[in-house]
């Protein structure tokens, strides 16, 4: 396997960063997940449209341009023949004697990428079956829409559910409604057969599969609505999903230990995985 790591294509259990790299010291830095699929990278635009984003929001520079960067997102793919799976890129406010403040301008930023095989034969086993969620205290910042790498929240959430033998934690904030998950947006189906997922505004990072399932459903003319949900009405809803790159739509069949509806994957959410499935099939080659 190997990794890019500040310029160079290095073996994958040589891949160093510094100590006292900010992302190590303080969380410093975003990163994004893309799918990749038949060896081509799903929703390229729109992840580097939310990195810069998030970037930007961080005052943090890209070190190269996004079309170079595309290359290097292509060449670790390559290197590691992925064919289908995930590219991982992570971008840190670099290297500098520990300081809360910013390094001296012109400290260039780190930039790393790995990326390795995804069974999605697996995946689409799991959907199968759908999957079981339970729900935690909504305890992080309130600029979860930057995607950092400071996912002390998450990760524990993501363990809490683990232990419960769920497969994700939903946070859910002091109004009792569902945010999203610990690395999922969450979404349900009304009994009237309304598709419901948080808007974007606050408390939920910006999906890049949540946007495309939207335009999806939107496409198929199915009724949806941008608005926060409690948990109270996901437990009585008819179904119940999650999203994100690596998952794509999964139904969520059980919520804190009781079955979403009769405890069966629901027929809006196969449906948009499948539709998923279609338009990732469709993903330019380049
Ligand atoms: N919310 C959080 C907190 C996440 O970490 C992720 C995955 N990166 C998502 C939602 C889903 O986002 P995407 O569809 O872009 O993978």
């Amino acid at each position: 396997r190997f990794a890019y790591v500040n310029g160079r294509y290095i073996r994958h259990a040589d891949a160093a960063i510094h100590i006292e790299d900010r992302g190590y010291q303080f969380a410093d830095g975003v990163y994004e997940v893309c799918e990749v699929r038949s060896g081509r990278l799903i929703d390229e635009e729109r992840h580097m449209a939310r990195l810069e984003r998030s970037l930007a929001e961080l005052r943090i520079d890209l070190p190269m341009p996004l079309s170079a960067l595309g290359v290097v997102l292509r060449e670790v793919v390559r290197r590691n023949m992925v064919r289908d799976g995930l590219v991982y890129l992570q971008v840190t406010r670099g290297v500098a004697p520990r300081n809360h403040l910013f390094p001296a301008p012109g400290t260039p930023s780190s930039l790393v990428v790995t990326s390795r095989s995804a069974s999605r034969s697996a995946s689409d086993a799991r959907a199968e079956k759908g999957v079981a969620v339970i729900t935690v205290p909504e305890n992080r910042w309130d600029r979860v829409d930057i995607k950092t790498v400071g996912l002390l929240p998450n990760v524990l959430a993501k363990q809490a559910a683990k232990e419960a033998g769920a497969y994700e934690a939903w946070f859910v904030d002091a109004d009792g409604n569902v945010t999203e998950g610990s690395s999922t947006n969450a979404w349900i189906v009304t009994k009237d057969g309304v598709i419901v997922t948080r808007p974007a505004e606050s408390g939920i990072l910006r999906g890049i599969t949540r946007s495309v399932i939207l335009d999806l459903a939107a496409a198929d003319g199915l009724n949806v609505e941008e608005r926060a949900f409690s948990l109270e009405e996901a437990k009585t809803a008819r179904e119940a999903f999650i999203t994100a790159a690596t998952t794509l739509v999964m139904p969520v069949v059980q919520i804190d230990g009781a079955p979403v509806a009769n405890g069966a994957p629901g027929i809006v959410a196969t449906q948009l995985r499948q539709r998923f499935h279609d338009f990732a099939a469709q993903a330019p080659i380049w």
